[in-house]
Order: structure tokens, then sequence, then C-alpha cells
């Protein structure tokens, strides 16, 4: 079965299913895409949301992918973790972007960066040195930079969860709750986390301007992140409509299309400059 109209598919043992056969492509593919530098980092703005001001960038994995095109993280990032190609692919992701993060500061620009760890990677030995090399390396700050862990990768963690966070506290990086609201947390479970910000779950964001409920969900976080004593950020703001909501909610910080998009660093730059400019 022929997926992708690749060649790739000598491997394949018989009565393999489509989907099985896709996934075994894309793995063997997976596995030469960093040495073949098919990896680009995007960085999407964010913003306080009542003085606009550019706070920082989110960091966003994209692989191009020869044959195939551009391939959604979303598509190849599980597929990273149950291999453990996430690890290597990980410490690219945040070489990477403490590189550009030091680039910024040389041209003035003090943005902090936001890069995503997935459980597997929050949970391996290696991360908390890597980090600390990425730092001196780039010879960054610690609060310069962020990891953005999922409320899954916070619930589902192992028991030493705590000890984790408490390596990067002691680290000095900012520690950020992404996908807030897709979960479960209890309030007394996040209350024991030293995390700084909570990020709202863009599903709840996108639809708040038409949909009542989400609006009611959307300041309810808010809410409770700032009982909690953490910055707020909405991702998913698509639309102009969105800030007077999220002004008024008192959401701290906001990112979403209505800004920009993912951007690659040069692009980023200029949108940056336009924008004060
Ligand atoms: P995420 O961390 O929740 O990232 C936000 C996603 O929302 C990004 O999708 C971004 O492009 C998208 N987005 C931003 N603004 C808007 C908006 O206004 N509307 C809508 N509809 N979407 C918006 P993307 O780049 O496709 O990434 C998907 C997911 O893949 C990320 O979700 C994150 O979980 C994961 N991911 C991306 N890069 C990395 C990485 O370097 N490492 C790891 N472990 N995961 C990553
Ligand atoms: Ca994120
Ligand atoms: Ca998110
Ligand atoms: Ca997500």
């Amino acid at each position: 079965a022929k997926a992708h109209g690749s060649n790739h598919h000598q491997f394949h043992e018989p009565g393999m299913t489509a989907a099985a056969a896709e996934r075994l492509h894309l793995e063997n593919d997976l596995r030469e895409a960093l040495r073949r530098a098919e990896f680009e980092l995007h960085y999407q703005p964010i913003l306080d949301t009542r003085s606009l001001q550019v706070l920082g960038v989110e960091a966003l994995l994209r692989w191009h992918h020869p044959e195939e095109g551009m391939i959604p993280p979303d598509r190849f990032i599980p597929l990273a973790e149950e291999t453990g190609l996430i690890r290597p692919m990980g410490a690219w992701v945040l070489q990477t972007a403490c590189a550009q993060a030091a680039r910024w500061r040389e041209l003035g620009m003090a943005l902090s960066v936001s890069v995503n760890v997935s459980g597997e990677q929050f949970f391996g030995d290696e991360l908390p040195r890597a980090v600390r090399d990425a730092l001196a390396r780039h010879r960054l700050p610690p609060e310069a930079l962020t990891l953005e862990i999922t409320e899954s990768t916070l619930m589902h963690g192992s028991l030493n969860i705590e000890a984790r966070l408490d390596d990067f506290k002691a680290i000095g990086v900012r520690l950020s709750l992404d996908d807030f609201g897709t979960g479960y947390s209890s309030l007394s479970y996040l209350k024991r986390f030293p995390i700084d910000t909570l990020k709202i779950d863009k599903s709840f964001v996108r639809d708040m301007v038409t949909d009542e409920h989400d609006r009611t969900l959307a300041n309810t976080v808010i809410a409770m992140g700032h009982g909690l004593s953490l910055a707020v950020v909405a991702e998913g703001v698509e639309s102009a409509e969105h800030m007077p909501l999220l002004r008024q909610a008192g959401c701290d910080r906001v990112q979403g299309y209505h800004f920009s998009r993912p951007l690659p660093a040069r692009k980023l730059t200029e949108w940056l400059r336009a924008f004060r400019g």
C-alpha cells in the first residue's frame, strides 16, 4: 500500500494495514529529519493584554518533509514521544530557541522565549541539564526561558513531579501550564506546584465571543488563576472582538492569529519592528 506516493515502503510486512505502513514510513523519516535539518522553529508573539507590549514568543516546531511538505506537530510529536525521538528533537528545540532569544537580545529586543516540553521529555533525566547548558551557552538569564508543560503531563505524571518542578524552579526558568481547562486539575493539586503561568486552552478562547458558556469558562479560569497568584495567558485570540472581553476579565497576556501567526525568526523580527514602529 503506497500511502503518500513516496518510495520508502520496502519494509512493509504483508498484511500491514495502510495506517501502520504510513506510521512506519513517517517514523523512519522522522529518524532522519534532525540529521537532514528538516526542522524549523516558528515563533508567535505573546503580548500584554492592556499595553500590547510584546513580552515574549512561543517557539513552535515545524517539519518540512521532503516529499509531503509541511507536517503539523500534532501529527509527528506523538510519534516522536512513542519512539523516544522526542528527546534529541526536544534538545534541538531548546538550543535553537535559546540561540534565537540571544540574537533578539543582541538586537535590543528582550523577549522571553517559551518552549513546549512533552511528558516524555519532562520526566527524562537529561532535561534539567539540557536547560542549564542551553542557558549558559547562549548567556541567557534563566527568567528569559519559559517551559510550557501541558495540564495532562502534570496530571498523569509520576510521583516525582514536584521534585522535577522544583529542579526547574531552582534553575530559575519560568513554568507555564499549557492547555489549561482540558484536563481535570483540582485546585488543591495546582496550588502545590511552583507554576508561574496558566494558558487557557484555545478551545475556550476561540468561541468566547459568540458562546456565552465558553465566555463563562474563560472568565472562571482567569479568576481562578489569579486566585492562585498566577499570570493568565489566553491563546487562540483570533479577532479584535476578543480583546475587550479579555481586558474586562483581567486576562494578563494574549496570543493568537489576531496579532500574528507563528512565523520563522526572520519574519517575526520584521513583524516586531513593524508592530513597534
Ligand atoms: P500548543 O502548545 O497548544 O500551541 C498552540 C497551537 O495553537 C499552535 O499550533 C499554534 O500555531 C496554534 N495557534 C496559535 N494561535 C492560534 C489562533 O489564534 N487560532 C488557532 N486556531 N490556533 C492558534 P501548532 O504550531 O500546530 O502546534 C500544535 C501543538 O504541537 C502545540 O500546541 C504543542 O502541543 C505541540 N508542539 C509544537 N511545537 C512543539 C515542540 O517543540 N515540542 C513539543 N513537545 N510539542 C510541540
Ligand atoms: Ca504551548
Ligand atoms: Ca495550548
Ligand atoms: Ca495542545
